[in-house]
């Protein structure tokens, strides 16, 4: 926009780092002055109507990041209109106008928020898994921090689910993973489906010891939830590979890791939780796979399937 009218654009406080307009209130009413033929108007004679161009370029920016070009020239074009008129009245900023701003704005906040989520289980997705991961990974405050869990959640024999009862209740069993593996999270964790019934459960700022226990707590409330309210007969497990990776001042690690990487060694992790017989949470330490809970008991503790990530 600031092609129209160079300063404001660039001085609004409102515009965001990536350089994408937003929209700002507009600035104090100008000091009014009378000129000599007693018509009132602006002492900034030059940009009598910046509030009202400003408003019209902030609609702009908005209906044009969201691709509706017609109703973006619209507003354009009155803000070009007004700039070349010689408007003597002060401008007045019409409430429909700001009512827009506020609706567009929040619109624009709504479909953000949702183009990161999953629509069946209103958990993260994958897109804002891989940002939130880049960011939390290079991050520099991990310096300080106990480190950064990523955890690899599988529902157990759940194509069966779905043959036995159908895709419907399979949804539905999805839904409530999720909100069960949601309720116990510490703040600043969160959980993201990955694809299928696959979810990553991310816990930032979490020491190993602390890791396990969550990810074990998140098993066995799956475990534990009365399946037979959304069928009868019906049982879910879900299996878990955690992997963490400690703060750098602590471990001497770089400070920036492949987030695919801990993803890869969770995956790993997962895979042994399912061949050790499912329903378990799988990690590592002391150099060890370790079946965490009531399943650190099992006998067969199977081998990772990718050596080289540990
Ligand atoms: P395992 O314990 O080894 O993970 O066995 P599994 O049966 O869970 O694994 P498999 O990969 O054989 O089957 C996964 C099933 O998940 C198959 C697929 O139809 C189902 N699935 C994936 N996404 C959805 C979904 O959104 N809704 C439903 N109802 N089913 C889904
Ligand atoms: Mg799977
Ligand atoms: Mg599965």
């Amino acid at each position: 926009m600031t092609v129209l009218r160079p300063g404001v654009a660039e001085s609004d406080p409102a515009r965001d780092g990536a350089g994408r307009g937003v929209p700002a209130p507009p600035p104090p009413s100008p000091h009014r002055t009378t000129p000599a033929n007693g018509t009132p108007h602006n002492s900034s004679s030059q940009q009598p109507n910046a509030g009202l161009v400003q408003l019209h370029e902030s609609i702009a920016a908005l209906f044009a990041s969201r691709g509706q070009w017609r109703q973006a020239y619209h507003h354009l074009r009155s803000a070009l209109d007004l700039l070349s008129s010689e408007q003597i009245e002060p401008p007045h900023v019409p409430e429909q106008l700001r009512n827009e701003v506020d609706r567009l704005r929040r619109e624009h906040a709504e479909a953000r928020e949702q183009s990161l989520r999953d629509s069946l289980t209103a958990s993260y997705n994958r897109r804002y898994l891989d940002q939130r991961l880049v960011d939390l990974l290079t991050d520099q405050e991990r310096r300080t921090t106990g480190g950064l869990a990523v955890a690899l959640v599988d529902l157990d024999w759940f194509k069966q689910v779905n043959d036995t009862y159908g895709h419907l209740i399979g949804d539905r069993v999805l839904q409530r993973v999720v909100e069960l593996l949601q309720d116990g999270l510490p703040e600043g964790a969160f959980c993201a489906r990955y694809g299928g019934e696959e979810f990553v459960l991310v816990l930032p700022d979490i020491d190993a010891q602390t890791a396990v226990a969550v990810c074990e707590a998140a098993r066995a409330r799956a475990e534990r939830f009365s399946w037979q309210q959304l069928a009868s007969g019906l049982r879910v497990t879900v299996s878990i590979g955690l992997a963490h990776e400690p703060a750098p001042e602590q471990a001497g690690a770089p400070l920036s890791v492949d987030p695919q990487a801990q993803l890869l060694r969770a995956d790993s992790l997962l895979y042994v939780a399912k061949q050790s017989g499912r329903n378990a949470v799988a990690y590592r330490e002391g150099g060890r796979v370790r079946l965490a809970g009531a399943a650190a008991g099992r006998r067969a503790v199977a081998e990772p399937r990718v050596v080289g990530y540990y």
